[in-house]
Formats: C-alpha cells, structure tokens, sequence
C-alpha cells in the first residue's frame, strides 16, 4: 500500500475545512477510533476540486461517534440505523457522514450487500472504482496520510475508470451508471478491462435486474451532472435505456433536443428575477420519455415511484406541447399567451421553449416568463369589498379579468384601473346579470 502524505494539499484547503477535519481526527482520537475521509473527498482534493462534503469512516462504533461529534458540534444528526451511518450537517451546511468501517458481500448479483463492521481496508475493497477506494487518515499522529491500497493514485493519474474486481458491476449494476457519471465529469477513460466487464454486465440485461428506485436516484445523479448530456449520449450508444422502458434507445431529433437542455437551464437559473427551483433532471427525463405512448409514460413513473407532480408535468409535456407551440405561432394578445402558459409547470415552460425553433414563439415564452409573470393589479379582495361588492367566487374572476387587461395594456394607474373595473367588467356583468353584479 502507497503511504504518501498528503497534508499540504490540505493546507490548500479552505481554513473552515482544514480546522473540520483536524477537529474529527481529535475527537476520534480522544475515543480511540482509527478515523479517515474516504470518497469523493479525498479524489476531489488530488484532482484540485471543490468538495466539501465529507464521508468520515471509523474503525468503531460509527452511530456513536457522530453521535459524540454532533453534541460537540452543537448540530444534529440523523442515524441510519440499518447501515450503521449517521448524517450532521454543520453550521456551515456542509454536509458530514459518519459510518463504522464495513465489510459488504452480496448474496445474488444485484441485491443490496450484507454489511457487518471490518477494518478500513475491507471498506475501501467495497467501493465502485479505485478512484474512490482512497482514503486520508485524519487522526491526530497521522494526520493528511493517504490510504491507497488499490492504486487509486495511480489510476487519477492515469485519468482511468477502474473497478477493484471482476464481478463489480454483477454484484452492484449501477456501477455501470457510476462510470459513465465519472468517466463524463472528469473526462477519464473507462480501462480496457473495466471496460470488458462492463460490457460483459450489459449484456447479461445487468441494469435491468436492479430494483428500481436504486436505478432511479443513481440515473437522477447523472441527469443533475453538468455534462448530462454526454452521459445520455454515452449510455444510448453503449446499450440504451432498456432499464428504464424496453427498446427505448433515442433518435437524433430527441438527442437535439437534449443537447439545448444545459444552456437553457443556466441561462434560466442565472436570469430569471424570481426566486423559483427548476428540477433540470426532469427536463431530461421528460424529453428522454417523450415518445412513449401516454400509458406507458404512466407506468414508468409509478414504477420508478417518482412524485405524482413530475409525472404530471411529464405527461403534460407529452401530450400538450405540440398544440401550444402551434397556438404560439399565432399572432396573439399577451393575455392570451399568459392563459396558455401560466398552468404549466417551469420545467414544461423551458422544454416547450427548447422545443419551439420559431424565433416569435420563443420570444412569447420568453415574454411570458421575464415580464407577463411580474404584473400584478393594483386591486385585490379587500379593495373590492370596501368599494361594496360582496365576496365570493366572482372576485377571483373579476380579478383575472382586470389581470388580463392589464396585459394587453388596457391601463395602468390604479385610477385606470378603477375606471376600467366599472366600466368594463361591473358595467357589463351588471347587465348580463339583471342589476346584480
Ligand atoms: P460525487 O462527487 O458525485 O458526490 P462521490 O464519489 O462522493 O461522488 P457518492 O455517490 O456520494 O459519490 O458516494 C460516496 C462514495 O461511496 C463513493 O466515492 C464510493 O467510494 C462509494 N460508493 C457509492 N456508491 C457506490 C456503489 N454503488 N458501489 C460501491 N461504492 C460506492
């Protein structure tokens, strides 16, 4: 095993960093653990990129020492009984998981492993691949070594994909995923054998064998990476999406679509003046599910137990979009396009706009969101009881009313907006109703 110490590369760290770990390696010490930070961590700090989130492993009771450092900490925490880790988050939001040193072994390929505590060697030898099979001793005599018993230095060097043995993606099939996540990010190659035998898992319809809310939250993590693109390439050119729906591989229109996902999203999230999450995943699963028929676009939702809203906002975006990007092509008033497109959920909006090529319906999304979506009237409920009207389901009408006036410019002042009240919507359903507003 390669014993390189690695603490002036911690000493690039941020301060706050730097401190976190020094503090974990005391306490530990003070108890006795053999404690390290494993994964994506410690690749991160070789490769020189920010992570902080931290995956402490000790040699000992693992609950009790997240349970030690949160009180000192002064932060909760969150066990997980089952696996025997713990999660804090600190002050900073930074996130800290604790775990005792764990030996895994599977029963049947693709079930989730049986753990029971071993050494950190044995935690190491369970892991995906030997670029997160390194880990960094933090106690107090030996503070910033790396533990490296399976050349992951090496293979970071190297800029390499390799898993630590031959039936890695039998036992755990979403490492197939995994490499592909890692192999985009970093720009790293899939090794030659790694390689091999993750062919050899594919074919055997590995994927398909692994239930299906495991596939989902590993196929989420590649759809929030930056280069989702790519991985989504990569996986249709290497076997498709079988493990999602049978035969579903994507054409080249869809793959166009796609490839506009990125740019639309950060100009969305570095532009839009509201504070409002978009869920970029799911523009990709939307477009990526685009072509089932609607029954089946049901099925894998359920199946895959997303939330009942993506699955919505999926099936709207199925079904709908062709029919609103004709009825956008139209010359309409701004009202109307704020009737067309306010029900839709924002990750429909951004699909439909990646999907509009005319430069006037792009423009009327663009409207819609940058501008129709801030325009608020001056009256609201209150101002329409005091000017005598009596409350009820009308009022909402009536206020829609006046927000799609105001739209199409019909005024602006509060005064204008008053006289437009009484003229044009009091005046008339005054008379449609026979006296009663
Ligand atoms: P990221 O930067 O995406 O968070 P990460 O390496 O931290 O990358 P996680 O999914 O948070 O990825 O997993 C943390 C660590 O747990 C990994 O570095 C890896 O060592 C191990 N790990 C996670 N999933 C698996 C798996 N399916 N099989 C083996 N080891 C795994």
């Amino acid at each position: 095993m390669t014993m390189e110490n690695v603490a002036k590369r911690l000493h690039t760290q941020p301060q706050e960093v730097l401190a976190r770990l020094r503090f974990i390696g005391n306490v530990a010490q003070e108890l006795g653990y053999p404690v390290y930070v494993v994964g994506g961590f410690v690749r991160d700090l070789l490769l020189g990129v920010e992570d902080y989130d931290l995956d402490i492993v000790v040699e000992g009771d693992g609950i009790h020492f997240a349970k030690e450092l949160s009180s000192r900490l002064h932060v909760g925490f969150v066990k997980h009984k089952q696996f025997g880790t713990a999660t804090l988050i600190t002050h900073d939001k930074v996130k800290v998981d604790v775990a005792t040193a764990r030996q895994e072994t599977y029963e049947y390929p693709a079930s989730l492993p049986k753990v029971k505590p071993g050494s950190i060697k044995d935690d190491l030898a369970r892991r995906d691949f030997t670029i997160n099979a390194l880990a960094l001793d933090i106690s107090r005599n030996n503070f910033g070594a790396l533990v490296d018993f399976f050349h992951g230095r090496k293979d970071l060097n190297k800029k390499a994909i390799r898993a630590l043995y031959d039936i890695s993606f039998i036992d755990d099939p979403t490492r197939i995923l995994r490499a592909i996540r890692f192999e985009q990010r970093f720009g790293f190659t899939i090794e030659r054998h790694t390689f091999t035998l993750l062919k050899d898992a594919l074919k055997k319809h590995m994927l398909e064998a692994v239930h299906k809310h495991r596939l989902r939250d590993e196929f989420i993590l590649i759809l929030k990476e930056s280069q989702a693109f790519k991985c989504i390439k990569r996986i249709n050119g290497l076997c498709g999406f079988a493990f999602i729906e049978k035969k579903l591989r994507l054409k080249k229109k869809a793959l166009n679509t796609l490839k506009k996902i990125e740019g639309t999203y950060t100009w969305f999230r570095d532009n839009y003046p509201h504070k409002h999450k978009v869920e970029v995943w799911l523009l990709y699963l939307m477009v990526l599910l685009e072509h089932l028929d609607s029954m089946r676009l049901k099925k894998v939702f359920k199946e895959f137990a997303f939330r009942r809203s993506e699955m919505d906002a999926a099936s709207i975006f199925k079904e709908e979009s062709s029919a609103m990007l004709s009825r956008l092509k139209a010359p309409i008033a701004p009202s109307v396009i704020y009737k067309i497109l306010q029900p839709l959920p924002y990750e429909v909006l951004l699909c439909v706009f990646i999907k509009a090529h005319d430069k006037k319906v792009k423009d009327k999304i663009r409207d819609f969101l940058f501008t129709y979506k801030s325009i608020q009237i001056h009256l609201n409920g209150e101002e329409l009881k005091a000017l005598g009207m009596a409350p009820g389901p009308q009022f909402k009408r009536i206020l829609l009313q006046l927000l799609y006036a105001k739209l199409d410019g019909k005024f602006k002042t509060k005064e204008e907006e008053l006289i437009y009240l009484r003229h044009n919507i009091l005046a008339k359903s005054c008379a449609k109703n026979g006296g009663k507003v």
